[in-house]
């Protein structure tokens, strides 16, 4: 049995960037760079205004106060994507708005809250300075300039930004194919009717889009009785199709538990068994060349825990992410807490905000590692350390909140 930290280090050790691709930029949300981006001319290409005013030169109304205002003819207006090259004369003010092209010799433009304009003349009532209220050409990044380094995570602004600098078509790392495999002869499709000593399937479906919110489609779920056999042609089958398979179930001592036993067969290589967490103990993780081989407990709630801690960050390396520590909050408990000693416990929780704003948690109803409720009620995982056995009420403990959440 290996410690949690050993485990994860063990896991991403073992664990390489796949090759890379080119997608279309539309594409690409959730993907990682895997080139870095250059500006390849100015951005902001022109001047432009930031506001709706008036264009003028700074030197025609450096006089200007409110006792004795300046007053400048209006000489034309410029709209955002007017395309002419206006010059304006020494005297006179263009009337401009938002996003509009600086006519050349203004430098600044004055809002046009600030002024009165009246049958053709624009009165400034206070002067402006050089660059007010202009953005100017090249003022976020020079051309050649490295907007994006490689392993940069493809968000939505990161698509905006990418949009912005002229990219229809980005160098990605791959997305892992994932195979699940799901064994237990108790198991029924969700929505069966069960007979006595059957129970519905609860981790295809929460493994499918756990991993769907991650952009990732599994090459195949299937379901496979507790038969070496059958887990042996569809381990198979697996190894052949994915980069990664995702079991649950038969990796414990059980008579009838053949995941370990297929993958010997199968010259896999195992990396650990059993890990000091919980829930999560019987947790096998092997490799075969660079495939990646998880063998996760059957109980659901054990199951989606191991995938957060253990197979979520694989995922992520996989794609090209730098995955280092995963960031913890810290939460004061309204509630003990006790276990035994010698296993980290990650107790599903709930955190709230308390009036000053100070991260308060306490555990869900249903911590029994085979009640799914726990969990599904749960924005969070407190973590016990290991040899710690009582942590009492206003300790400050640390939390990880979970992905899946909205905020
Ligand atoms: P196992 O790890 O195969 O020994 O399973 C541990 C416990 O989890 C047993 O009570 C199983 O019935 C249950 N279990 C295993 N797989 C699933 C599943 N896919 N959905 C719901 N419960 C499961
Ligand atoms: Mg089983």
């Amino acid at each position: 049995m290996i410690d949690f930290e050993t485990a994860v280090s063990e896991v991403l050790r073992q664990t390489y960037a796949l090759e890379t691709r080119t997608i279309r930029l539309a594409d690409s949300c959730g993907y990682v760079l895997a080139e870095n981006v250059i500006a390849r001319e100015p951005i902001p290409l022109f001047d432009s205004t930031s506001v709706d005013g008036y264009a003028v030169h700074s030197d025609d109304i450096i006089s200007a106060v409110s006792s004795s205002s300046v007053n400048l003819a209006v000489q034309s207006t410029v709209q955002a994507g007017d395309s002419r090259v206006l010059h304006l004369k020494r005297n006179h003010a263009i009337k401009i708005f938002t996003g509009a092209p600086m006519p050349l010799d203004a430098d600044a433009v004055v809002m046009k809250e600030f002024v009165s304009e009246e049958n053709g003349k624009v009165s400034f009532h206070e002067p402006a300075h050089p660059g007010e209220n202009v953005r100017k050409r090249g003022a976020e990044f020079s051309e050649g300039a490295v907007v994006f380094s490689a392993g940069t995570l493809i968000t939505p602004p990161v698509i905006g930004m990418l949009s912005v600098l002229g990219y229809l078509s980005v160098d990605v790392y791959r997305k892992p194919k994932v195979a699940i495999v799901i064994t237990g002869n108790e198991l029924r499709a969700p929505g069966s009717r069960l007979k006595r000593g059957k129970i519905r399937d609860a981790n295809s479906l929460t493994l499918v889009n756990v991993l769907r919110m991650l952009a990732i489609v599994p090459v195949f779920v299937v379901p496979v009785r507790d038969a070496k056999k059958a887990v042996l042609s569809v381990m198979k089958k697996a190894l052949k199709k994915a980069d990664v398979i995702i079991s649950t179930g038969g990796v414990s001592v059980g008579e009838y538990d053949f995941v370990r036993d297929v993958m010997a067969e199968l010259h896999v290589q195992t990396i650990f068994w059993r890990v000091s967490l919980k829930p999560g103990k019987p947790n096998y993780f092997g490799t075969k060349g660079r495939k990646l081989i998880f063998g996760l407990p059957g109980n659901p709630v054990a199951a989606l825990v191991s995938f957060e801690l253990l197979v979520r960050p694989a995922l992520l390396k996989l794609q090209g992410l730098k995955v280092e520590n995963q960031i913890s909050f810290r939460a004061r408990l309204t509630r003990d807490l006790r276990k035994k000693a010698g296993r980290m416990e990650f107790v599903r929780a709930l955190f709230t905000k308390n009036s000053g704003s100070e991260l308060l948690v306490a555990p869900t109803a249903g911590q029994d590692s085979h009640m799914m409720s726990g969990l599904a009620k749960a924005n969070c995982l407190i973590l016990f350390p290991k040899d710690a056995e009582f942590l009492p009420k206003g300790t400050i403990v640390e939390i990880r909140i979970l992905p899946w959440q909205q905020w």
